[in-house]
């Protein structure tokens, strides 16, 4: 490891203390230096609970993403997980395998990426694990949340009938991946990058939903496999509309398209509600569009095909079948 292993939970152990501190109310009873963390739930809720690998070569490179960007995208893929669900988050865990030679300042600022976003959304680092890693950086988030008993917005909730929505803009993040591969040196912390280095989890979006939406999840794997997800869960297929998919690439040619349909990592949540749900046009800043409608199976409940049917429909109302397509995330090397 790049510093002795109790030297560098106590460094981690001082920094987490700051964000614990700036927590509006803590819940931790005990953090960093038990065996476990006590962390006290508010009445009536119900514990969340989420676990995320990041591992290099998979799910980001060291040569493309600084060590902030990690750290940041390490917590944001917890948070969202917590947000998709309409949960508040109590305290994240974090463990890490470490190459011996990994300088020292790549973990400060993969810890420094981690806390600011942490302290933004004021949820305080309780606790984790190092280790060394014979090859490669790796690590995992683990998120606590809670939310209100029975309120948790499951992927299981969707009727025919319901809109399909999403927040924000999709198919940015995987569109500056896809600059990545071909050789582009996107600034990572330029504006229109941010979605992609530095994405900012929808927790507020998520909260707003509880009691509006019939069924939730945050955009990982891209905006088809995640609403297949969605109708698997639901028993349901889906109808999308592609002129109302909120593009964040500009210019409507096929492969920004392509971004937003099958494009993954852009931690918007896509949910569905039901025709008289009283879905905002905002919440705070973020956009909400409506992208399609749920509709009834077309494949008998039976078929040993199970799988979910999505239906994209062009400008001139003709439909066409959509395959789910997951992100591949880029192979080690590129
Ligand atoms: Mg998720």
């Amino acid at each position: 490891l790049p510093d002795s292993e109790p030297k560098l939970i106590a460094g981690i152990r001082r920094r987490a203390a700051h964000t614990r501190s700036r927590a509006r109310v803590s819940r931790v009873v005990a953090g960093i230096g038990d065996d476990c963390a006590v962390l006290r739930l508010p009445a009536g809720h119900q514990a969340l609970v989420t676990t995320d690998l990041s591992v290099e070569g998979v799910h980001f490179r060291r040569d493309w993403h600084p060590p902030d960007s990690v750290g940041h995208r390490c917590l944001a893929r917890g948070l969202s997980d917590i947000a998709a669900m309409g949960g508040d988050p109590v305290a994240a865990f974090v463990s890490l395998a470490l190459p011996a030679d990994l300088p020292q300042s790549w973990v400060d600022k993969f810890f420094s990426g981690l806390l600011k976003l942490g302290s933004s959304f004021r949820v305080p680092l309780a606790g984790g694990d190092v280790a060394e890693s014979p090859s490669g950086v790796c690590t995992d988030i683990v998120l606590v949340g809670s939310v209100p008993a029975g309120k948790a917005l499951l992927r299981s909730g969707a009727r025919p009938g319901d809109g399909i929505y999403v927040t924000g803009e999709l198919g940015r993040s995987a569109a500056i991946l896809h600059g990545l591969s071909n050789g582009r040196k996107p600034a990572p912390r330029a504006a229109e990058n941010r979605p992609h280095f530095f994405p900012t989890p929808r927790l507020e979006a998520g909260r707003a939903l509880r009691g509006i939406a019939s069924a939730a999840i945050d955009i990982s794997d891209g905006f088809s496999s995640d609403l297949a997800h969605i109708c698997h869960e639901s028993g349901v297929d889906a109808l999308v509309h592609e002129h109302s998919l909120p593009r964040g690439v500009h210019g409507f040619d096929s492969s920004s398209l392509h971004f937003a349909l099958h494009g993954g990592e852009d931690y918007e949540l896509l949910f569905t509600a039901p025709p008289k749900a009283r879905v905002p046009a905002r919440i705070g800043k973020l956009r909400i569009t409506r992208v399609g409608e749920i509709i009834r199976r077309t494949r008998p409940r039976k078929s040993r095909d199970s799988d979910p049917r999505l239906f994209l429909a062009d400008s001139h109302g003709q439909r066409k079948e959509l395959t789910p397509r997951g992100w591949e995330h880029f192979s080690a090397g590129g």
